[in-house]
């Protein structure tokens, strides 16, 4: 049970805490959720190296081994595999909820185990979690949650455009359920929350073939195939590196702001600028090939980032042009890999 123990746990997170800033906080305890996938396995990097011990919760659908594997025999390191949607008991100080598919080929796949088992089941699981041990928890939601905006750039004060009903719906009014569910157990259950909005976000270690835009037009492009445009080719995106991504995440749960706060690199690029920045930087003779676009595609999107900015002190570095080349020989390697 919680009782006694998730007493002093708690007492000790709050004191560990209070500590001035720039005072170094004696080690944590903090999950992280989906921590064998792409952003999550940066996380823990970062987490073990700062010196917190790190228990990674993952069911395996999108997330590898590979991507921890290098900690397996760190003692502060611990690999669970579990699907959220089932209860847990662990006793933490943090917790880092990112379970949860995040390519549109992936969400789409099993859309009611995204938006009903994973990000309401999962989310809820993960919630109660917290609050039995008086840990802090931090949810990473979506720009997705602004759906296909009116707005532009996207402010955290805009309430969305989202098709309720449409394809992308699952994940979209899921990662918009697990906001609410954050903040009515922040309200109902004096849960300490934080929640993230990530905009697209970029780096070693995505799947090779997870179907985002980045890393098909990486993917193909050292495959000597054609970069696929959906469309025509002139919606935009922002990308974010993914330790500018890593930075913000820990920023904000130091900190005592609880959100949301869009994390993303505000840089907006059309499709098409970017198919030209993947040629550049890998190969002049790349070519692009169009394809039908999917229902329900964001038109644009561009994060707002002065709450970010003002509050946590917090702004990305790592332009598309620095960040392209770092994820470009990880693919590198893992193509030719394949190919052995
Ligand atoms: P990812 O698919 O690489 O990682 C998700 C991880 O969660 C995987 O390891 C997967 O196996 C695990 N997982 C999925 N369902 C689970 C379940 N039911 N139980 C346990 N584990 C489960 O995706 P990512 O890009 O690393 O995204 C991480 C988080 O950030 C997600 O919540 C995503 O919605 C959010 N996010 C990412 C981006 C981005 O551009 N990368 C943008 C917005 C939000
Ligand atoms: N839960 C969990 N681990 C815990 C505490 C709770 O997985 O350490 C789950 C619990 O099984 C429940 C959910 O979190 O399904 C919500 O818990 P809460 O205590 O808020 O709700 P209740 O159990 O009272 O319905
Ligand atoms: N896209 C594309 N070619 C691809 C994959 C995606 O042109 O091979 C487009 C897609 O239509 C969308 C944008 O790239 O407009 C970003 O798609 P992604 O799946 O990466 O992320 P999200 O739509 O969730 O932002």
């Amino acid at each position: 049970g919680g009782g006694a123990s998730s007493v002093v746990v708690s007492a000790a997170a709050a004191a560990s805490r209070r500590l001035p800033v720039g005072v170094r906080k004696p080690p944590l305890r903090v999950v992280v959720t989906g921590g064998a996938g792409f952003v999550g396995s940066h996380l823990v990097d970062e987490l073990l190296a700062r010196g917190d011990s790190v228990i990674v919760v993952d069911n395996f659908f999108t997330g590898r081994k590979e991507n921890v594997a290098r900690h397996l025999a760190d003692p502060r390191f611990e690999l669970i595999r579990h699907d959220v949607v089932e209860p847990i008991l662990l006793e933490v100080d943090q917790i880092y909820h990112l379970a949860c598919p995040a390519s549109p080929v992936h969400y789409k796949f099993n859309p009611i185990k995204t938006i009903y088992k994973t990000n309401v089941m999962g989310t809820l699981n993960m919630l109660g979690l917290a609050k039995r041990v008086g840990a802090r928890f931090l949810l990473t939601s979506t720009s997705e949650v602004y759906g296909d905006p009116l707005e532009h750039p996207q402010k955290e004060s805009y309430w969305g455009h989202v098709n309720p009903i449409g394809v992308r719906s699952c994940y979209d009014e899921g990662k918009r359920t697990a906001e609410t569910l954050t903040m009515d157990y922040h309200r109902g259950a004096g849960v300490e929350v934080r929640i993230a909005r990530i905009f697209n976000t970029y780096g070693p270690r995505m799947c090779l073939d997870d179907g985002r835009v980045v890393s098909n037009f990486v993917a193909q492009t050292l495959r000597k195939q054609p970069m696929t445009v959906y469309g025509d080719g002139k919606q935009t995106r922002s990308f974010q590196y993914v330790s500018d991504l890593v930075d913000g995440l820990i920023t904000l749960m130091e900190s005592e702001h609880i959100g949301p706060f869009n994390l993303g690199n505000p840089g907006e690029f059309t499709m098409l600028e970017l198919a030209q920045v993947v040629k550049e930087t890998i190969d002049p003779s790349a070519r692009v090939e169009f394809k039908p676009n999917t229902a329900d595609d964001p038109h644009m999107r561009k994060p707002d980032i002065s709450k970010a900015k003002s509050l946590l002190h917090w702004e990305p570095k790592i332009s598309l042009k620095q960040g392209l080349p770092r994820m470009v020989s990880d693919f590198q390697k893992r193509i030719m890999d394949e190919k052995r």
